[in-house]
């Protein structure tokens, strides 16, 4: 991992953020960011994780997530994917096909699309056996 984001120091605590977001997949909320890191740095504030966060993101280094409604979630892989998440525990997992949806012109209302993104919400498999019977 680089030392230096374009001209902006590193500090070890935001090492160990980015060593944290780097190939995570869980699409970690700024509190599990903090709770992982702050084992390592006692001393790291959240609003040192939200400034990181939000510098990394304006270098294009993650993406925000939206899809959890309660807590912004965090995406270190940048490439066009689609994700699913369970509606009770929150879990969220990149969908690796492509999904291919061809609308006109017409349907689209004459907007220049530059970004498409679908959005799944349902119920995991370690959900669904921990509600058996309760649904
Ligand atoms: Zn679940
Ligand atoms: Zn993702």
């Amino acid at each position: 991992m680089m030392k230096k984001i374009d001209g902006i120091k590193m500090t070890p605590q935001r090492m160990a953020i980015l060593d944290f977001l780097e190939g995570n997949t869980n699409h970690p909320s700024v509190s599990d960011i903090y709770s992982a890191v702050s084992n390592r740095f006692p001393t790291i504030s959240v609003a040192t994780v939200y400034s990181t966060v939000e510098m990394l993101k304006s270098k294009g280094y993650i993406n925000e997530l939206n899809i959890d409604r309660e807590r912004m979630r965090v995406d270190p892989n940048v490439r066009p994917h689609n994700h699913i998440i369970c509606i009770y525990c929150k879990k969220i997992i990149d969908i690796e096909e492509e999904i291919h949806i061809q609308l006109s012109d017409k349907q689209l209302y004459g907007f220049n699309i530059i970004e498409k993104r679908i959005e799944f919400y349902g119920i995991c498999p370690d959900c669904k056996k921990k509600r058996q019977g309760t649904l």
